[in-house]
This record gives structure tokens, sequence and C-alpha cells, in this order.
């Protein structure tokens, strides 16, 4: 099962929910490997990859130069891998931008997977171009966050109908997955209102579990790790476990 964490806005929640759900996922035995696919390599920082060890990565990938089980590593939390991000990744768009099977890379390298990974999650940048394109082509599902605050529908909105653009013309097993509310602030109004809003509109693509404005989340990821292990008890380590096992639940029985 390969799920992309996208949302073409910046600041919302995709990285943070990439690497706690990976995290949980892999905790409960699951064996997880999380593809950074952001040139600004948070993902491969919040689960405490050095710089210097991550030359290759998910540009080598694409530009076929290795291959994915070649370019897995190890990270500290037992049953997951990542193929790290590195600074290079800021050109590929523009390198691939005349290959033919510019939008199939991703889904072409990680068949070599096939088999390693009960779950592959990719951490999309902020944006819609080409190396979200390439995660939307290769995934099964999108997992899109979508933060308590103003304007967050429209992005959500945008986001669903290129969602469905893609379906139509490159992948057409590709649904939602999940939208996951983030950064909810019980003590802000705002938050309950947009994710009211959010219910009343996506319905049961919303899912129940709501990711809570927690600071050990963040402090977590200037850790160089995930919130359950940093914090087990927090709110954030609880909502994130919650949000793996109602993933599960979900993608085992679509119907619901
Ligand atoms: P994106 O990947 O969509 O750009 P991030 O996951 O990097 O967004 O989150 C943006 C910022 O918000 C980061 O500094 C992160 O630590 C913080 N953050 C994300 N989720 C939470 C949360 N639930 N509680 C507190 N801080 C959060
Ligand atoms: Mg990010």
């Amino acid at each position: 099962m390969t799920l992309a964490i996208a949302n073409q806005k910046g600041g919302v929640g995709k990285t943070t929910t990439a690497i706690n759900l990976a995290a949980a996922l892999a905790q409960t035995g699951s064996r997880v490997v999380l593809i950074d696919l952001d040139p600004q390599g948070n993902a491969s920082t919040g689960l405490g990859v050095e710089y210097n060890a991550r030359k290759q990565g998910s540009y080598t990938l694409l530009m076929g130069e290795a291959d994915a089980k070649t370019l897995l590593r190890e990270t500290a939390i037992d049953n997951l891998g990542i193929i790290t991000a590195s600074t290079e990744l800021v050109g590929a768009e523009i390198e691939l931008i005349t290959e033919d099977d510019r939008q199939d890379r991703l889904k072409t390298a990680l068949q070599s997977l096939d088999g390693e990974a009960d779950y592959i999650l990719i951490d999309c940048p902020p944006s819609l171009g080409l190396l979200t394109l390439n995660a939307l082509v290769a995934a099964d599902g999108v997992i899109a966050p979508l933060q308590c605050e103003f304007f967050a529908l429209e992005g959500i909105s945008h986001l669903t109908r290129t969602i469905e653009k893609i379906r139509k013309q490159f992948n057409p097993s590709l649904r939602t997955a999940g939208i996951v509310l983030t950064m909810y602030d019980r003590r802000n109004n705002l938050s309950e209102l947009v994710a009211a809003d959010a219910r009343s509109f996506f319905g049961d693509a919303v899912m129940d579990t709501v990711i809570p404005r927690n600071i050990r989340i963040s402090e977590a990821q200037s850790h160089g790790t995930p919130v359950m292990t940093y914090d087990p008890r927090s709110s954030g380590a609880a909502s994130y476990t919650t949000l793996a096992q109602e993933l599960r639940a979900r993608l085992e029985n679509p119907s619901n």
C-alpha cells in the first residue's frame, strides 16, 4: 500500500504526519518505508538522518541511478526505513522535463520494493508540480492534512480536483485515503469551525481522529525523532497512534 501525504500548502502538517504516522504504523509491527520527496528534507531531518548521509536518496531514485533497495536506509525506529531527500532534488523537476516517462519515474522505481514494505508513505513538497505528480501516480491513496485555519478548505478542494484529474489521466486506482485535521486547538473557535465545515463538505473522507496542536510534536522533530519515542504519553503521540489504527481499519474495509 503506497500513500502520498499531499497538500500544496506548506506548513499544514504533511511532514509531521508522514513521520509520525510512519512511526506509529511501524510500532504495530508493519514494515514501513518513508520516501522523502521534498527538497527541504524535513522528513529526513525529523528522523535524525545527518546531512552528509543523504547524498544518495530520492533524487538518485528519480534519475534511475540506483534502485530503491540500495537507497533504503534504516532509522532508529524498528521496521521504519527511509529514502532521504537531498538538495539536488530541487533540480529534478527541470531535469526530467524532457523525459517522456517523467511522471512515472517514482512508480517504476518503487516496484523494486514490492514485498519489502507493508506501507510506503511519500512526504510530498508544498506544490502540485512534477514531484507531487510522481507521488500521486505511484500511490494507491492520498492522505491530505488539513490545518484547522482560514482558507484550508479552498486548498483541499483544489487538491481533490487534482486527484480527480490524475485518476482520469494517469492512475485510475488513486483514491483519497483520508483528510486529517491537524493542529487542532480546542481553545480556538476557529479550529472547531474549520473542522465542522470540513466534515460537512467532505463527509466520511475526513478521518475521525484529530491531531491536536501539541508542542511535544514540534519538539520531537527538532530532536530528530517521532513523538512516540520523544514523549509516548503526550496527546500528540496518542493521536498519531489512533490515526494509524483508524487508517489501517479504513484500508482493510474501504466501505467504512
Ligand atoms: P508541511 O510538511 O505541510 O510543510 P510540517 O509538518 O513541517 O508541515 O509542519 C509545519 C510546522 O508545524 C512544523 O514546525 C511542525 O513542527 C509544526 N507542527 C505540525 N503539526 C503540529 C502539531 N500537531 N502541533 C504542534 N506543532 C505542529
Ligand atoms: Mg513538509
